[in-house]
């Protein structure tokens, strides 16, 4: 089918934020409100996604739509599930670089905390639009809940006394925005020409706990989508997807969760990965999703596709797939394609990251959960350190002994302060460790990328005083 405006995909959503200010509560408010009143279907969950259908969408937007009167016409909303262990590469790499719209929640209590900034400045960067969620409304003193309320009706319902605690409150974050460079205000409080400056962020207050306002986020988004990059979201039957994560599965090996965004993935494609060892091609052997009903999930319980089409989160089952990436792209060889121009176009985000790397081999080794995080990681040492830090090599996933090893040869070159590595949400080999302290390597760990900054320049700082 050609490209068209009436034939849009599922936008797929990211919600981002520090941690606690209620992300995962708030997709699951949206998923309990849908089972509560007796949508049977209309949700699905996938793999490393939620999907919202189109009528689950208008279920849940229709007191406000009342007003609003907005005619939804995406297939519905894709949403990347948020993990209680998520952590800022993940965001990062799952998050900002592939996701279409997104929410930002802060806690209104609280205001913008670091992480919020971080992925405030992420979502810029790739100029994703986005709401921001002022979550915890309903902890506003003396709060009367308006269950899954439209925002304006509940505020509507609410004492002086307590209109003017929030008035305060969400002055303050839109101050702590400006002072971002961002402007902002209450969505519907915007003018004609906020709307039509794309860098205009519209706030909503939420209570991801009583309701209050998730219509609102809803809407915003279906109107988001469909007003600023329907372009962008127009279905195309190119594949077009991304490794989310790489996981071991009992009884089904090593398999890969991928979120294909627009296009097809059929059992017995010829399949291209990227590993930092070069490219690999598989035939793809089972797609997977989960089975419906939660209750009668088993681990190894999936239903199995011949063909999926995006946008969609699916488990991809092959041979030979313990190295693939996780931010990486997925494509598949067609019969007029040549093999050779698929492999390097797979490749081609890594060996541009490669070719970044110190030409004179010294310097630190950079290793990182995905290569979005890498890419992240790589970007802010080149340009926001000074004096730059120096990357002689780089990695993703599990440090190893092997790691410890190459990067102990930067003591034989004369540079042992670049006996080090700098990992980014990775776990360490125990073997690694022992090996590292053997070897003379430092391994230096976070999960903010400011903090493994402050480590490395404090340690420069020791060792030039
Ligand atoms: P995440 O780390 O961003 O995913 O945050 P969670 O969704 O796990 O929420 C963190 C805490 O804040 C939990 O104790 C939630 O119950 C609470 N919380 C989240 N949203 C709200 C809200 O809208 N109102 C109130 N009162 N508490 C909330
Ligand atoms: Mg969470």
């Amino acid at each position: 089918a050609a490209r068209s405006p009436d034939n849009l995909r599922c936008p797929i959503v990211v919600i981002m934020g520090h941690v606690d200010t209620g992300k995962t509560k708030l997709l699951d408010k949206i998923r309990k409100t849908n089972v509560q009143e007796g949508e049977a279907g209309g949700i699905t969950q996938q793999i490393g996604a939620t999907f919202f259908e189109k009528k689950t969408l208008e279920a849940q937007t229709a007191k406000l739509n009342q007003t609003e009167q907005f005619d939804i016409k995406i297939p519905g909303m894709l949403v990347i599930d948020t993990p209680g262990h998520e952590s800022f590469s993940n965001l990062r790499s799952r998050g900002s670089s592939l996701c279409d719209v997104a929410i930002l929640v802060v806690d209104l209590m609280h205001g913008l905390e670091q992480q919020t900034i971080e992925s405030l400045n992420m979502l810029r960067q790739k100029k994703v639009p986005f709401v921001v969620a002022l979550n915890k409304v309903d902890r506003c003193y003396a709060w009367k809940t308006c269950k899954d309320t439209p925002i304006r009706d509940a505020l509507k319902e609410q004492e002086a006394g307590t209109i003017s605690e929030f008035r305060n409150r969400a002055l303050d974050a839109k101050v702590q925005l400006q002072e971002q460079g961002v402007n902002s205000n209450l969505y519907w409080e915007m003018g004609d020409d906020d709307w039509s400056n794309s860098d205009f962020i519209p706030l909503v207050p939420t209570s991801a706990i009583t309701g209050e306002g998730v219509q609102d986020v809803l809407m915003l988004l279906c109107q988001m989508a469909q007003r600023k990059i329907w372009k962008h979201i127009m279905w195309c039957a190119n594949l077009e997807a991304t490794v989310l994560e790489v996981k071991a599965i009992d009884g089904l090996g090593m398999t890969v969760d991928v979120l294909v965004v627009n296009g097809y993935l059929r059992e017995g494609d010829k399949a291209v990965f990227c590993t930092l060892d070069g490219p690999i091609i598989t035939e793809i052997r089972g797609l997977l999703t989960p089975p419906p009903s939660r209750e009668m999930r088993v681990k190894s319980d999936y239903l199995h596709h011949k063909e999926v089409k995006g946008a969609l989160g699916v488990k991809v089952i092959g041979n030979g797939l313990e190295k693939v990436m996780a931010g990486t792209p997925v494509m598949v060889v067609g019969p007029n394609d040549e093999e050779e121009d698929i492999k390097a176009e797979v490749m081609s985000d890594l060996t541009n990251l490669q070719s970044k790397l110190s030409t004179d081999r010294v310097g630190v080794l950079v290793q990182a959960s995905t290569l979005g995080a890498l890419e992240a990681l790589l970007q802010f040492l080149r340009e926001e350190t000074q004096p730059p830090i120096p990357v002689s090599a780089i990695g993703i996933g599990t440090i190893h002994k092997r790691d410890v090893t190459k990067i102990s040869i930067m003591n034989e070159k004369g540079h042992p302060e670049y006996a080090t590595i700098l990992a980014f949400d990775v776990d360490i080999e125990r073997e690694a460790r022992e090996h590292a302290q053997e070897m003379g390597v430092r391994i230096m760990t976070a999960e903010i990328i400011y903090h493994l900054f402050d480590q490395f320049t404090r340690f420069m700082d020791e060792l030039t005083t």
